[in-house]
């Protein structure tokens, strides 16, 4: 069986734990007046769910826990516990038995528990949808609410018919659908509206933050230029440059060469000048005196000699006159005796000769010892002489040629002196270059600082850059270029990072709220189309469902009634109630399709023989005859595991008692049927039967097993 048992505790008139069990497909349920077997069904219905006080019969949930007898006092709680088979899964679930309790203290808490696990209401809701015995439908019928499916309005009556039809989880889907949609556009206007919030403020910051970002490649730019324009000036200097380093320190070298080269020849010309030069000087000066004197003395013995030499050449000269006359008139005479001329010619010769030989003096012929005496030593003066002058002029040779070297030497110092003058000129030049050099280098190094930048970075931008370099021609034009972007800059202001900051933060936020509302769009796109395709689920299986209906509506009908005809419509009405979350503008696009909406169900009938078509002339026990042969017909559709008819029956005649029976024993090979009935019929039909009585204010049960019961009613 599906509902396997039910065990009540202390539930309205059910005094402690009361087990019932359900065997039979069909269970009857008998007693006299206000013994409690609706008290039963009531149980069965809260445990389900219900909420109604009313469809309980209470006026305070306090109301259905046992409340005792004049001898002993009430329950403090009540508990009810279904008990289900779930081999078949007829719910949603795994477990193979599924038990539904609900509890409820004189406190007022109120407990669910799914196979005794605490659970939610809505749980327990889902769960009983699953296997189609939700409150909604018509597992439950009472006296009362038999003539609700007649009674209720159409948008009511198609509820009930979706929830038998288990096309309540659908609908579940559909409802669930439509509040996330309904809060997806909450959402969605919420965002937008923040969004439209911020906007404005984004668009001023974003106008200022573009600004600022042109200045940042402005910026960029005046960079470039900059340093273009100072390795231009950089390598105008380096290559204007005539201070040459290495030129001089080759200078220096050279210089300090020449320096140690003059000193050292000076050093040396000092030292001969000073000493050789002086001595020879001295020794020339003596010999020159020693020379004199000798001179003198040899002049004194020169006259002394000439003056004795004279006096004796005189007395020589007279002697040799006379002898030569005597000579010469004895060559004559005998000459006067020859007559050969040519040897008077001879002897004339001969004569002259001699004559001649008398003409010269013969000196030493005249020599006395005195002269002799003077002539030594005066040659001997004369050999002084000679040796002191070549004394002197052996020293005046030297000193000549020291005096030569002096002046040799001291032309070359002079020339030295003269390349060191040059070389000073050159290094001087040099300096001067180089303090040009330097100055114009400290006022390029003081523009660079003076635009922000390091000496070194500009540097090394011009080594890494080279082929930038522009020629100084060039270098007006970019100067020009500069000076616009320094004032484009100025105008432009600084940069403000707070309002940076504040540009990105709002700026996050605004993309953060448009991809929320890129999702909250796509979730809207996404639910309708859930919704749209789970209506049109519910409404290809709701129409399907109603022509089956109306088929077995139709059999019954006319079997309760003997003739006639009776069908459920479905009401198309404009759809002035729109579904939510359908915009005017979508409907309008298929109002072709979905202008008219199954909207409610209402029940045409056709009682034969007369030309009543209307439910609300007909009779009590007619109109029950109209729902039971309605009810049963969904039944029969929607074949729910479990209907509970609660004296359903009491307006009917003994021959529509019969056929009631008859459509249970028909219906009951799919649905489990438990019937509260004084009807003897319905008893008959059951398989099983529970009498209640009520004893000192409290339920009583009794099960009778029943085998070929109607015999024995009978
Ligand atoms: P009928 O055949 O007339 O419909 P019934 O057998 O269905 O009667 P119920 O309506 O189920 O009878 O039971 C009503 C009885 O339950 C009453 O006697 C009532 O006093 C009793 N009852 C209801 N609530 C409580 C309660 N909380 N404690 C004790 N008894 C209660």
């Amino acid at each position: 069986m599906f509902l396997k048992q039910v065990i009540l505790k202390n539930f309205k008139s059910f005094k402690g734990k009361n087990i019932i069990d359900f065997p039979a497909v069909i269970t009857g349920i008998v007693g006299p007046n206000g013994s409690g077997k609706s008290n039963i069904v009531d149980a069965i219905r809260w445990a389900l769910g219900e909420q109604s006080f009313k469809n309980i019969r209470i006026d305070k949930g306090q109301d259905l826990i046992y409340a005792g007898n004049s001898n002993e006092g009430g329950a403090s709680f009540c508990e009810v516990e279904l008990i289900f088979d779930n081999q078949k899964k007829l719910f949603n679930s795994d477990f193979t038995e599924i038990s539904i309790l609900r509890r409820i203290d004189k406190e007022g808490n109120n407990e669910y528990f799914i196979n005794h696990k605490a659970a939610r209401l809505k749980d327990i809701i889902d769960l009983t949808a699953s296997a189609k015995i939700g409150l909604k439908g018509f597992s439950i019928i009472n006296q009362g609410s038999v003539e609700n499916v007649l009674l209720a309005p159409p948008q009511e009556r198609r509820l009930m018919l979706e929830e038998v039809l288990g096309l309540k989880n659908l609908e579940l889907k559909k409802e669930e659908a439509k509040r996330k949609l309904e809060e997806a556009n909450i959402n969605l206007d919420k965002t937008i509206a923040l969004e439209k919030e911020i906007l404005p403020r984004l668009r001023f910051l974003k106008r200022q933050v573009d600004r600022w970002e042109k200045r940042e490649t402005l910026e960029n730019e005046l960079k470039e230029k900059e340093k273009i324009y100072f390795i231009s000036l950089l390598d105008q200097l380096l290559s204007e440059e005539k201070y040459q380093p290495q030129d001089f320190i080759n200078l220096r070298n050279k210089l300090s060469k020449l320096d140690s080269l003059i000193k050292e020849r000076e050093n040396n010309l000092i030292t001969v000048k000073e000493n050789k030069s002086k001595d020879l000087e001295l020794k020339i000066k003596n010999i020159t005196q020693e020379i004199i004197n000798l001179q003198d003395e040899k002049s004194e013995l020169l006259r002394e000699l000439g003056r004795k030499e004279t006096k004796a050449e005189v007395d020589y000269s007279l002697i040799d006159f006379k002898n030569a006359i005597i000579k010469i008139k004895n060559v004559l005479t005998n000459l006067l005796k020859i007559n050969e001329i040519s040897e008077i010619h001879k002897k004339i010769e001969e004569l002259l000769k001699d004559i001649n030989q008398l003409l010269i003096p013969k000196k030493e012929e005249i020599n006395n010892n005195e002269i002799e005496e003077l002539k030594k030593k005066i040659n001997s003066l004369q050999e002084q002489l000679k040796e002191k002058n070549n004394l002197l002029e052996q020293n005046e040779t030297v000193l000549n040629q020291s005096n030569i070297n002096f002046r040799e030497e001291y032309d070359k110092i002079t020339q030295l002196r003269n390349q060191k003058e040059e070389i000073l000129k050159l290094i001087q030049k040099q300096e001067l270059e180089k303090e040009r050099y330097n100055l114009k280098l400290n006022d390029l190094k003081r523009r660079i600082n003076e635009a922000g930048y390091q000496f070194d970075e500009i540097n090394e931008y011009y080594q890494k850059n080279k082929t930038q370099v522009l020629a100084p021609n060039e270098l007006n034009e970019l100067e020009r270029h500069i000076f616009r972007l320094t004032r484009e800059l100025a105008e432009m202001g600084v940069r403000d990072e707070n309002v940076i900051k504040e540009y990105e933060e709002v700026n996050t936020r605004y993309e953060f709220l448009s991809h929320q509302i890129e999702d909250l769009e796509k979730s809207i796109n996404d639910l309708k189309l859930l919704i749209k395709t789970l209506t049109k689920e519910i409404e290809n299986s709701f129409n399907e469902a109603i022509s089956n209906i109306n088929y077995d509506f139709n059999r019954y009908f006319r079997l309760m009634f003997n003739g006639g005809s009776a069908k459920l419509e479905q009401i198309k009405k404009n759809k002035t109630v729109l579904e939510e979350g359908e915009n005017k503008a979508e409907v309008k696009e298929e109002s072709q399709n979905l202008n008219d909406v199954y909207w409610g169900v209402e029940i045409k009938i056709d009682i034969p023989k007369t030309n009543l078509k209307s439910l609300e002339i007909l009779s009590g026990g007619e109109k029950t005859l109209v729902a039971i042969a309605l009810l049963f017909a969904i039944i029969n559709q929607s074949r729910p595991p479990l209907v509970i008819v609660d004296e359903i029956d009491v307006a009917l005649d003994e021959d529509n008692s019969r056929r009631f029976a008859q459509i249970l024993k028909e219906l009951c090979h799919d649905t489990q049927f438990i019937a509260i009935t004084h009807n003897r019929m319905i008893m008959a039909a059951a398989q099983i039967l529970y009498g209640v009585t009520l004893k000192d204010n409290s339920s009583q049960l009794l099960s009778i097993k029943l085998e070929g019961s109607e015999a024995i009613l009978k």
